[in-house]
């Protein structure tokens, strides 16, 4: 008789544990998933899918714009909030449907209810009792951070409920300078919304390259949201018509809606993890190693609950790696360099590789090749929006070293830069390469000079 009920236990039915279970499924272990939600996790349910739902369906209203430049005359438009809401259920309930039978096709079991760590290799379901296991995999990922502290942060929403608006608010006030603000800002604007984005601190998306940060700020201000910096909320107070935000340096604003975007905290709330053992950050997150193995032998964790890169194919790739390391004898570590990302603000950002004071920081002398730009879809409209693109070669080896880019099409274009980068690409390599024309993506295969702040010119 065996010794637990099942091989492996995975907490969480979100990108990376249904990835995990699947393939653990397949090589013929006796796999059991928890999820307490919707199967399909943040992302499906209530992250990268529905949002891109959100950006196509608001990037409509620019193009309509567009239009009139190019010769259409474009008659009265009005948005279906409501009906937009509804068809973006029903796609998102398919997918989740493909997501619970691809685990059944595996051979996976799925279990609905909160699963919590009785100890190393037993979980209690609730609702469903206590079940042993050989193997647990921790995948739960993570959840909105809310400053509980605030005065009036109750009326605040976070991007779950921003997916299920029961109206599309007049006003709205958003609050954070990271991917989700950034995205929420461009939906918002782009549905004819009054935005206005407030961030702490000087420019948004820190961590990015800042050329690229000074850039988006400026583009978003031109499609109309209101960007402030350097501020934060002091308070949040209900009016008879809607809400007051107030800041830190005594200025307010009103609105329909507030929505804080802060970041997102790894959910181990009640998981039962120090029943176990497991060893947890100070932010919370659970401590795991190149192959995702917690300090417990028997326990891994992979994805958002980790917090390393918090990004749905990278927390698909831990999890892949998880199973081939302990099912199907193939020890995998998933490579955390060179992975790209995209923030689908309007304009969009692609982004791979290290920002230009990173790379000073880490590599030293680096040489810079920028252009700014009007995009040729621009040209027959009053749109004074610019694009941007940058390199960052390590000056010593000549490696490309930065890929950023701001303007359309960019998440697109970046996913191939990563491409060549993680191959180790140097300039003269890149350079090699012929453009394709016309097209935003030439741009960056056509740098020749090394730029200096000051124009172009050799660096010093
Ligand atoms: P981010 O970490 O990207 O941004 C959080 C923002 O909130 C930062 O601007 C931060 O400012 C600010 N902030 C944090 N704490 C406070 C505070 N106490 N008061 C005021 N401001 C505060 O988080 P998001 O919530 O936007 O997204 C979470 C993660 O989800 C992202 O990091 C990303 O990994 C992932 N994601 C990816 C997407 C994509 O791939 N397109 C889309 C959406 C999310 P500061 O910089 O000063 O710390």
């Amino acid at each position: 008789m065996a010794k637990y009920d099942c091989d492996l236990f995975v907490l969480g039915a979100g990108s990376g544990g249904v990835r995990a279970a699947r393939l653990a499924a397949m090589s013929g272990a006796k796999v059991l998933v928890a999820e307490e939600h919707r199967v399909g996790g943040t992302c499906v349910i209530r992250g990268c899918v529905p949002k891109k739902f959100m950006v196509y369906a608001s990037e409509f209203a620019h193009h309509f714009k567009m239009a009139e430049g190019y010769g259409w005359t474009v008659g009265e438009s009005r948005f279906d909030w409501p009906g937009f809401i509804a068809e973006k259920d029903k796609e998102i309930a398919r997918l989740s449907g493909i997501y619970v039978r691809n685990l059944q096709n595996a051979g996976a079991e799925l279990v609905h209810g909160k699963a919590r760590l009785v100890d190393a290799h037993t979980v209690e379901v609730e609702g469903h009792g206590t079940v042993t296991a050989d193997k647990i995999l921790v995948a739960v990922g993570a959840r909105p951070w809310m400053p509980a502290e605030l005065p009036g942060v109750e009326h605040a929403i976070s991007s779950n409920e921003a997916f299920h608006l029961p109206e599309l608010p007049k006003r709205i006030v958003i609050a954070g300078g990271g991917y989700i603000a950034l995205e929420f800002a461009g939906i918002f604007n782009g549905l004819g919304v009054d935005t206005t984005l407030v961030h702490r601190g000087p420019n948004v998306l820190r961590g990015f390259d800042d050329d690229v940060r000074a850039h988006i700020s400026d583009e978003m201000e031109k499609r109309g949201i209101k960007v402030i910096l350097a501020t934060q909320h002091a308070a949040i107070e209900k009016t008879a018509t809607g809400f007051v935000s107030r800041f830190t340096n005594g200025h307010h604003c009103e609105s329909d809606v507030v929505m804080f975007a802060l970041g997102r905290e790894p959910y181990v709330e009640g998981l039962g993890l120090e029943a176990a053992g497991v060893k947890l950050a100070e932010n919370g997150a659970v401590v795991v190693d190149d192959y995702s193995r917690t300090n417990v032998e028997n326990i891994w964790a992979v994805g958002d609950v980790t917090n390393r890169i918090n990004l749905t194919p990278v927390a698909i790739r831990e999890g892949h790696a998880f199973a081939d390391t302990v099912f199907n004898d193939r020890p995998t570590k998933f490579d955390h360099e060179m992975v790209a990302s995209a923030v689908f603000s309007q304009p969009p950002i692609g982004s791979v590789g290290l920002s230009e004071a990173d790379a000073r920081h880490k590599l030293g002398k680096v040489d810079i090749y920028l252009a700014r730009f009007r995009p040729m879809k621009y040209a027959f409209t009053s749109s004074a929006e610019r694009s941007l693109v940058k390199l960052v070669v390590e000056a010593a080896t000549e490696k490309v070293v930065g890929c950023h880019v701001v303007g359309p099409d960019s998440p697109e274009i970046i996913q191939l830069a990563a491409v060549a980068m993680k191959m180790g690409v140097t300039k003269s390599q890149w350079d090699s390469t012929c453009a394709v024309h016309p097209t935003l993506a030439e741009e960056l295969v056509t740098l020749r000079e090394k730029y200096t702040p000051q124009g172009l010119g050799q660096a010093a």
